[in-house]
């Protein structure tokens, strides 16, 4: 039946995430482990061990703060808010980086309507920043990321992020969002995963395009509040 089919494509879920964890968690422990053997045995540089081990350490950390992540939507708190304006707190959060990377911000906002969308909002701004970061990944030597909004009919909002970036191969494109996938050195493989994980909570979706040379767009439709109609009528 269809519940015993989203059982069971949770349990492997889970599964898979569990062996990413155990094993992306296991190696710069390993690793941890060994620099203290040396530092035990040798008169080497332990500065340069201690250095190594404290950078593997963050990993850890990296990838703790954004595991937890996933365990914050069930603390999730709604409220009715401006899209574009929560859009240009993302932005303006990020510009340092986008500035230090060479990449300028574009917002299209050809709005019509206020739009508005009942969202968690911290959450939704961590989705938005894990696409802006990767878009500012994909353009190593710099460029512009354009982010637009659009209305679609009444009852759906579409934020675009275009980048002309690396763009993806067909083999990244679909690994894409498996956990701790990542062709990054210092990539941990989470953050499409998780924003997907935010946006479906939002009951929207994700599309990705992509074109090796020529750059990705992510798409993200969301729900929009609809307007109260019948309120003015009432109120006159
Ligand atoms: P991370 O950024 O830590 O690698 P993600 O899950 O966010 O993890 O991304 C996984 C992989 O997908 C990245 O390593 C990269 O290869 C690819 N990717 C994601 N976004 C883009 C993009 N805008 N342009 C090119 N490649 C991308």
């Amino acid at each position: 039946s269809h519940e015993m089919l989203q059982y069971t494509e949770k349990l492997s879920i889970t599964g898979q995430l569990a062996a990413g964890i155990a094993h992306e968690i296991r190696n710069p422990i390993t690793a941890i482990k060994g620099f203290l053997q040396l530092m035990r045995s040798g008169t080497e540089d332990k500065k340069s061990y201690l250095n190594i081990m404290t950078s593997e350490i963050e990993r850890i950390e990296q990838i703790l703060s954004e595991l937890l992540m996933l365990a914050k939507p069930q603390e999730s708190k709604f409220e009715r808010k401006d899209i574009t304006l929560l859009l240009d707190q993302v932005v303006t959060l990020l510009s340092t980086q986008a500035i230090l990377n060479n990449v300028e911000i574009v917002t299209a906002e050809p709005r019509a309507h206020l739009p508005f969308v009942d969202c968690d909002e911290n959450q939704l701004k961590q989705a938005f920043i894990n696409y802006i970061k990767n878009a500012i990944d994909a353009m190593p030597t710099g460029g512009t990321l354009v982010i637009r909004v659009e209305q679609l009919g009444t009852e759906k909002i579409k934020i675009s992020f275009t980048d002309r970036g690396m763009g993806m191969p067909e083999e990244v494109l679909s690994q894409l969002g498996q956990p701790f996938y990542t062709t990054k050195e210092k990539g941990t493989g989470l953050g499409f995963m998780i924003s997907k994980k935010i946006i479906e909570n939002h009951a929207g979706e994700v599309n990705v395009t992509s074109e090796i040379n020529s750059g990705t767009t992510v798409e993200v439709r969301l729900p929009m509040v609809q307007e109260r109609v019948g309120l003015r009528e009432a109120t006159n």
